[in-house]
């Protein structure tokens, strides 16, 4: 059973309730307030969820899968109960008329969103720095960051506030915060979720995944939150069967451009150990060579910043949230409401994708770009003829300081190599804990698929976990 099947069989059987489940994880919010991973909660509405499901159990009416549970949204999920901001002043106070697909199935599966996540403000980050209300602190040592963008989805679950929480991926957002604090991450098959109701950042690479203590749970939360949405035309048809077993004997692509000396060594060192295991089952780990990922941090800088100018051009003041005082013109509007509404990193790339997609400019990067991505998705299909999956580090370092890069956009950047080529190629991507480093921070490796390959990834993963 896993964690979250267990604590639902409790709330079933009476030996705790609902109430009591979402009032725990209001207190635990409160007991680690200092790690600035909630920006709001949903009090009333959680209360009053919890309340109806323990009343149903009480009389003996079906409850689902997920009666009782707590859980916390990035808070670019639109969600009832509390505001929805992206971490940006230009949503500060917006609510939300809709919620997301994803809250909505996990909702009818009986779960609870109790609380919205911080986040670098429209998911534009790695350290969750950019926030518009203050950064989140890393749970496992306060003066490093939190990983991002969806770091207070990854703290709150590594501090056990909730048995897990919604991120969004777009580039590395889930996996990257889960392995600077220790818990699993799941960034799924391009379409394998609704994108519907979470704001978006960069259409192409969006996807929607979670946090979670151990692999079983995460597998259970995706199962729920996946299938095809005919609010989303990008979502796949079903495809996602979860399986106990991992097939013997799986051949796995070790990627060699992500070990080299560049690489933090207590980084390369437990993803060593992770492939020593994975032989040690019985399963083949030969080094791979893939010598277009270098060029993917550029590919991914031109795609993803051309698509935020497009979806961020919604913005203007008039049809959401903040709206500029004291401005004369229409135009004036637009560019006041935007300049005090969007971080200094939102901006840059706005500025960047305006460019890129400029008429004199178009054809020399985003159609360059586009035709690379090409080329990228053709080399992951090369390996995966011969290869079930591949393993690497999630990142190349540990949680880095607080303020270590953040004035640095480009160290940024660069920071992300390991993630965003998975994203590219829209392939699905769990970041598991492989232990950690001498200074006690938590380290992950990441396992990649094929396209729709989900369910092999997890139930790889579980084996491991399970040894
Ligand atoms: N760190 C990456 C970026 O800044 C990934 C962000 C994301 O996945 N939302 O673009």
């Amino acid at each position: 059973m896993t964690h979250i099947s267990s604590l639902v069989a409790r709330i079933k059987n009476g030996e705790t309730t609902a109430r009591a489940q979402v009032e725990l994880a209001f207190q635990k919010a409160q007991d680690n307030h200092e790690y600035h991973a909630l920006l709001s909660l949903t009090k009333e509405r959680a209360l009053e969820r919890a309340t109806e499901i323990d009343a149903r159990i009480a009389q003996g009416e079906p409850v689902g899968e997920l009666a009782g549970v707590p859980f916390v949204a990035k808070d670019n999920f639109l969600a009832f109960g509390a505001p929805t901001t992206a971490a940006s002043k230009i949503l500060e106070n917006f609510e939300a008329p809709l919620q997301a697909t994803a809250i909505e199935k996990l909702e009818a599966a009986g779960a609870i969103c109790i609380g919205k996540a911080n986040l670098d403000a429209f998911a534009h980050g790695g350290s969750t720095e950019n926030s518009a209300f203050g950064l989140t602190k890393n749970a496992v040592n306060k003066d490093k960051v939190a990983g991002g963008s969806s770091g207070g989805s990854a703290v709150v679950t590594a501090l056990d506030i909730v048995p897990f929480a919604l991120g969004s991926d777009t580039g590395g957002s889930i996996r990257q915060p889960a392995s600077f604090n220790g818990v699993v991450g799941v960034k799924p098959t391009y379409g394998m979720v609704s994108r519907y109701g979470v704001i978006a950042m960069a259409s192409s690479t969006d996807t929607i995944g979670c946090f979670t203590k151990d692999v079983s749970d995460a597998e259970l939360v995706m199962k729920i939150m996946s299938g095809r949405d005919v609010r989303d035309m990008t979502t796949l048809p079903d495809f996602f069967e979860p399986r106990e077993q991992v097939a013997p004997g799986r051949k796995i692509g070790l990627i060699r451009e992500f070990m080299t000396e560049d690489v933090d060594a207590d980084v390369r060192q437990r993803t060593t150990e992770y492939v020593e295991k994975l032989r040690a089952q019985g399963h083949t780990v030969e080094e791979v060579s893939m010598p277009i990922l270098k060029h993917t941090l550029g590919m991914y800088y031109i795609i993803v910043p051309a698509e935020i100018s497009s979806n961020l051009a919604r913005y203007d003041g008039i049809r959401y949230g903040l709206r500029a005082e004291g401005v004369k013109t229409l135009v004036e509007l637009y560019g006041k409401t935007r300049d005090e509404g969007f971080v200094t990193e939102n901006k840059r790339r706005i500025m960047i994708g305006s460019y890129v997609l400029s008429s004199g400019f178009f054809d020399a990067y985003y159609m360059q770009a586009q035709k690379a991505r090409t080329l990228l998705v053709n080399a992951y299909n090369e390996l995966f003829n011969t290869y079930d999956a591949l393993i690497g580090p999630v990142s190349p370092t540990p949680a880095f300081g607080i303020g270590e890069n953040a004035e640095d956009p480009i160290k940024m950047y660069l920071a992300d190599i390991m993630t965003v080529p998975a994203s590219l190629a829209g392939l699905p991507a769990l970041s598991v804990p492989a232990g950690v480093t001498s200074d006690g921070l938590p380290v992950g490796v990441q396992l990649i698929g094929q396209r729709k390959s989900d369910a092999n990834l997890f139930a790889l993963a579980k084996s491991m976990e399970a040894n």
